[in-house]
């Protein structure tokens, strides 16, 4: 845990912060740490979208988080949230945020914290951010993309073909992300992709719910391993009922890369935090706190 004190400083620091000025740069950290931000809650999921009777889920709430690994030769962010920080105005109490996906499907999401805002008060600023991944190309996965257009984007080639398509995928949101068309870009072609060269921070394949999907591994020096899901599963339910959802690109390719995911994370014993289950999510320490 950070101190008050450091955790002041830093949030002033953020403050006299433009983005014009990266020389201010946040300080590297000696260890890796993860930052968990809040960015949303899908509200009123249904749960049959998922192969689940609403009677078999606990909540029918869906975390959204974002998070920032900050490690001594750079900054990840994984995943950019629902929600656009332009998209709506923080009041200092939860804004509920209603929006309509190109599929025609309405969505409720409650908002509490802009991710802008809660990257000062960790400490940083987008210009800090080096390197950007998303868990796949879904719209609350993307949001806050076009922001982060500075940073080194890793992705899959068929992710970004798909992305970039004269007709993208449902449940993506091209205009959220157009930037990245030109950002600084490393096309993963391997299974696994060690981001910073020494096995502490690695982007994994798991195909399955799009064609380049994948997952993050970071290795904590007093947590231990973590695996970020991305949507391998959103229900915890899922994983344990042997569901899998009805709108995956490949439904078998998915059932085949959790049995490989659910190995890798015995053989690395690392613990699996599934990105949307607001449950679990709920007890995570959020961000000017970390894991390290
Ligand atoms: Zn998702």
């Amino acid at each position: 845990m950070k101190p008050i004190g450091a955790v002041l400083l830093s949030a002033i620091a953020a403050l006299g912060q433009t983005t014009s000025s990266p020389a201010r740069r946040a300080e590297p950290p000696k260890s890796v740490r993860l930052f968990v931000l809040d960015c949303g809650t899908l509200e009123n999921m249904d749960a049959r979208r998922f192969e689940l009777k609403p009677e078999e889920v606990a909540t029918n709430r869906m975390s959204v988080p974002c998070f920032l690994v900050a490690h001594p030769k750079g900054i990840l962010l994984w995943d950019t949230g629902a929600v656009s920080d332009a998209a709506w105005k923080p009041t200092g109490a939860p804004v509920t945020h209603h929006l309509l996906l190109s599929a025609s499907q309405p969505r409720d999401l409650t908002l509490i914290k802009p991710l802008n805002g809660q990257l000062a008060e960790a400490g940083y600023s987008p210009a800090d951010v080096t390197h950007l991944a998303f868990s796949h190309y879904h719209w609350d996965h993307t949001a806050n993309a076009n922001a982060f257009a500075r940073a080194t984007w890793l992705v899959r080639q068929v992710e970004r073909d798909a992305m970039f398509s004269r007709k993208p995928p449902d449940l993506t949101q091209p205009s959220a992300y157009e930037a990245l068309r030109n950002s600084k870009t490393v096309v993963i072609s391997r299974d696994e992709h060690d981001v910073f060269g020494d096995g502490a921070v690695v982007i994994k394949l798991a195909a399955g719910h799009t064609p380049g999907h994948q997952i993050l591994y970071v290795k904590l020096a007093r947590t231990g391993g973590v695996v970020l899901s991305g949507d391998l599963y959103h229900y915890p339910e899922e994983r344990t009922l042997n569901r899998v959802p009805t709108f995956e690109f490949n439904q078998a390719q998915t059932r085949a890369t959790r049995v490989a995911i659910e190995a890798f994370l015995k053989r690395m014993g690392a613990q699996l935090w599934i990105q949307h289950d607001a449950i679990a999510n709920a007890r995570l320490r959020k961000a000017p706190e970390y894991y390290e």
